[in-house]
């Protein structure tokens, strides 16, 4: 009897291992039977939350689908994700908070006007089920400080069309909203290039 070498032997045991996870894999596809729109909590320390959120954007344009970002932070500068949607997307309603809270504005007054705002623009995507994906990037904020109610965010989002999937994302958001989710993913920071100093990258990091 001739020897398996000892890398044969690693690539069938490799191979066996891969079908077994395949087999579960097939049979968690072929369990799925509920047809509906998901809440996907994007939330954590580390890069990647809002950049995931526009992947996601990008799958829904690829099928034609009209989508909405409602985006409750202003950034230091204008984002290429926002230039590119703006400009090139019309299947893309896109609303940012403008004015009001920034991560220098100390003024909670004016935050909370502005929060209400752009709170107004998103109560009604919700409720148009014409929007197949809907963004509210860095909402949790609003949640963790007080600017907009919990339990009215957490009621639009429940009353929302079954087809509609919605993506949140910002750091914290706190357990009702986590409950709620359907997909909750935390982004670890491991390391972050800003901590060395490196500056944030146009095309990047924004
Ligand atoms: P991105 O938009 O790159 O996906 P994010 O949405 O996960 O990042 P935010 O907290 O919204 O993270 O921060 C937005 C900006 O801050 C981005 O320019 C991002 O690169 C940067 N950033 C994200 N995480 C960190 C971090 N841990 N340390 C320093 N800067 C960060
Ligand atoms: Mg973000």
């Amino acid at each position: 009897m001739t020897e398996k070498k000892p890398s044969e032997a690693k690539s069938g045991k490799h191979k066996r291992a891969m079908q077994k996870q395949k087999a579960k894999v097939d049979q968690r596809i072929e369990e799925a039977s509920e047809e509906r729109g998901v809440f996907v909590l994007l939330t954590g320390n580390g890069k990647g939350k809002s950049s995931s959120a526009f992947g996601m954007v990008m799958r829904a344009l690829g099928y034609g689908y009209k989508v909405g970002v409602v985006q409750f932070i202003k950034g230091q500068q204008l984002s290429g994700e926002e230039i590119y949607l703006r400009d090139q997307c019309p299947q893309v309603d896109f609303h940012q908070m403008g004015t009001g809270f920034t991560w220098n504005t100390q003024d909670r007054d004016s935050d909370i006007a502005a929060a209400e705002a752009t709170w107004a623009k998103v109560e009604p995507v919700l409720k148009d089920d014409s929007y197949h994906l809907v963004v509210l990037d860095e909402l949790t904020y609003m949640i963790a400080y007080q600017y907009l109610d919990e339990n009215r965010i957490l009621e639009a989002l429940k009353n929302r069309p079954k087809n509609q999937s919605v993506v949140v994302t910002g750091r914290g958001g706190g357990s009702a909203l986590q409950a709620l989710a359907d997909t909750v993913s935390e982004i670890k920071e491991i390391k972050h290039a800003f901590k060395a100093g490196i500056k944030a990258r146009k095309g990047v990091d924004y």
